[in-house]
């Protein structure tokens, strides 16, 4: 293993080469996301080039986040000065990104500048300044500014929560751990498969005769192909200070997982962009292809990117840590019902927040969970959230045993909900419906926006000299009906959330609206403006109907210039095939999806059909079957 963190200017190595006080102030802004002093700025610009350039760097970038969620760069060498006006901000022409209309093409200036929260890195002889994205008015371009002011929003709801109870805490940060599901295959398939490699997801495709029925892949022994290219992904992350913890296969055939641990949520979003570019280029140094859609495959699962968030104190304090009798700990059961307010009240703008076109597919899809947000918070947290709603107390029951051969265990507090959106996990909540494509930026800032609001709002109650318990008892009473503990796939589901008045989506683009609503404005003051927001919803909307576009597009090119040729050598049937690309070809924009699925119908039927060395494309085997 290469030292953790080597690739990156991290606190000890800033250390050798900055003289002391700067590093002081340097690790203070970090920490408390003030000012830099702009009297240090040449003195660190000098440091960061010696550094890279020691180490091998002959460029260096602002390396950002654009509305696209991907990590983008534009690469400048070390020839001549490195300034501190260098380091501080470039200037990309940034008229070919998505702005949602904040920019047209006659305004192009859009600005890095760089962000010092993440540590420096340096990536293919790269010295990468995680850097914001903004317009030249100011405009946020990106998901990370507004992911910091709404860590700072949060920060203040929850001292001013601290402040109410007498507990002395200097601050406050978000902890997060994405957990990311991932599929690898072989590339030279992957590259016949221009679906798959040029958006993600395979357009059609025979289901497989043995797909994941027999439940055999899930944590089974990773292959030694994989290991060798997860072992090459680890080391490199290890050297780019990102703390890989976990890693197993998951449900689907050539499904995975990789989990780090936890660190300060906008650190966490930037690794977790840095981790996927490197899969991706590994999984090509070693002729596979990584794939992070949400439902690259029919038939199988698709893949998420659990995003497990909590709340954390400079020293440690766990805001959402129940201990073993979470209802004498006010800060805990007050935290609690500022959560379920948040998720009760805007669970739409959550679901806004995790519409990528990929999810699309993975909620609300035939074979998918309904897109409908509910919490479950294991059995002892929901009887107590019960006794708080009625008024009455709570007794805590002592943990049980399990009693094994050898040993005995205690039990946890609840049983696992795999089927649950939003989940609390022990000392954390976990965000499910997130997708495995997704900048997590985006629901977090949503997630600490709509917490910070609702704790706002649940503090001017407790300060204006309200009984707590009253107050609880109020909110709870109605913010219980997000509590959902049982099968979160099934109809029934469907059905008592339509009772419960939840809201109901056919998908979790069709929330992205949600974002233009009064309540929207309200709930992210401090956060986006008006204009922002309105930017952010035109973007995804504008990228959903994009991918539909193109995904029409490719389906009919594989099927006029593959499929059907084939089809008619063999003397296949293949009108109802050809009504089906008739109707996707004029579909209008809403019915596209529907179509789009009439269509691989039929392609599938003449897959299974036909002889198989005349089928034009890898299938399903081939790909998710290979080690
Ligand atoms: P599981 O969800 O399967 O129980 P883990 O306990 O390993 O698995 O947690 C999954 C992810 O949650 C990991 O990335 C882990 O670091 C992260 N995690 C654990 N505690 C916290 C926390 N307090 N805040 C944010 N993420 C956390
Ligand atoms: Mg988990």
């Amino acid at each position: 293993m290469s030292e953790f963190g080597s690739h990156t200017f991290h606190r000890d190595i800033a250390d050798t080469f900055l003289p002391k006080d700067v590093n002081r102030h340097l690790i203070d802004v970090t920490l408390k996301k003030t000012k830099i002093h702009l009297s240090h700025i040449d003195t660190i610009a000098e440091a960061l080039k010696k550094w890279a350039v020691s180490q091998g760097a002959t460029h260096y970038c602002h390396w950002f986040q654009p509305l696209t969620g991907f990590a983008s760069e534009k690469h400048d060498s070390f020839i001549g000065a490195f300034s501190g006006q260098q380091l501080l901000k470039g200037e990309p022409d940034a008229s070919s990104f998505p702005s949602g209309g904040l920019r047209n093409t006659a305004e192009a200036r859009g600005y890095t500048s760089w962000d010092p929260i993440t540590p420096p890195f340096i990536f293919n002889r790269i010295l990468c300044l995680p850097s914001f994205f903004f317009s030249w008015k100011g405009e946020a371009l990106d998901f990370k500014i507004p992911l910091i002011r709404s860590e700072i929003k949060l920060e203040k709801a929850v001292l001013r929560l601290f402040k109410f109870l007498k507990i002395s805490q200097a601050s406050i940060h978000v902890t997060l751990g994405c957990e990311q599901e991932y599929f690898l295959v072989d590339r030279d398939k992957y590259l016949k498969r221009y679906d798959l490699h040029l958006i993600g997801r395979t357009l059609c495709g025979a289901p497989l005769a043995k797909g994941q029925q027999l439940e055999d892949h899930y944590f089974r022994v990773i292959p030694p192909r994989i290991l060798t290219y997860m072992e090459e992904v680890e080391k490199q992350a290890c050297s780019l200070g990102i703390p890989l913890k976990t890693r197993h296969a998951e449900v689907a055939p050539s499904q995975y997982e990789v989990a780090p641990i936890f660190e300060s949520s906008s650190v966490a979003v930037d690794h977790n962009i840095l981790l996927m570019e490197l899969m991706k280029q590994t999984a090509y140094q070693h002729n596979l292809a990584c794939i992070f859609h949400e439902k690259p495959f029919a038939g199988i699962n698709g893949s998420g990117k659990h995003c497990n968030w909590s709340i954390s104190t400079d020293t440690g304090f766990n805001l959402f840590h129940p201990t073993e009798s979470p209802h004498t700990h006010l800060f805990f059961l007050l935290a609690i019902t500022a959560l379920l307010d948040a998720v009760y009240l805007h669970s739409d703008l959550l679901m806004a927040s995790i519409a990528t076109p990929g999810n699309d597919y993975r909620l609300g899809g035939h074979e998918a969970p309904p897109p409908i947000i509910s919490v479950c918070l294991g059995n002892m947290l929901t009887e107590l959230v019960e006794s708080l709603s009625f008024g009455k107390k709570f007794t805590s029951h002592p943990q049980e045993k399990i009693d094994l051969i050898i040993t005995s265990i205690s039990k946890d507090y609840s049983d696992r909900n795999r089927t649950s959106p939003f989940v609390f996990t022990g000392n954390k909540f976990e965000f499910r419906a997130v997708g495995a494509s997704a900048n997590c930026a985006l629901p977090l800032f949503v997630l600490n926006s709509l917490f910070a609001h609702q704790l706002d709002l649940l503090m001017e109650e407790l300060e204006g000299g309200r009984d707590p318990y009253r107050v609880m008892q109020d909110h709870l009473k109605e913010s219980k009906n997000i509590l959902f503990s049982g099968n979160g796939y099934s109809q029934q589901w469907v059905q008592e959330a339509k009772k419960r008045k939840l809201p109901i989506f056919q998908s979790s683009s069709e929330a992205i609206p949600t974002f233009l609503s009064k309540k929207a404005e309200k709930v992210f003051e401090g956060v986006l403006s008006k204009n922002e927001l309105k930017a952010y919803a035109h973007t995804l909307q504008e990228q959903r109907e994009k991918y539909l576009e193109i995904e029409k597009n490719l389906l009919q090119e594989i099927f006029y210039t593959g499929v059907l040729p084939a089809a008619k050598r063999s003397k296949l049937p293949t009108n109802r095939a050809q009504v089906a690309m008739k109707n996707l070809q004029n579909s209008p924009l809403k019915g596209l999806r529907k179509r789009l699925d009439r269509a691989r119908e039929e392609i599938d039927t003449i897959e299974n059909h036909l002889e198989a060395k005349e089928w034009p494309l890898p299938k399903y085997r081939e790909l998710l079957f290979f080690t």
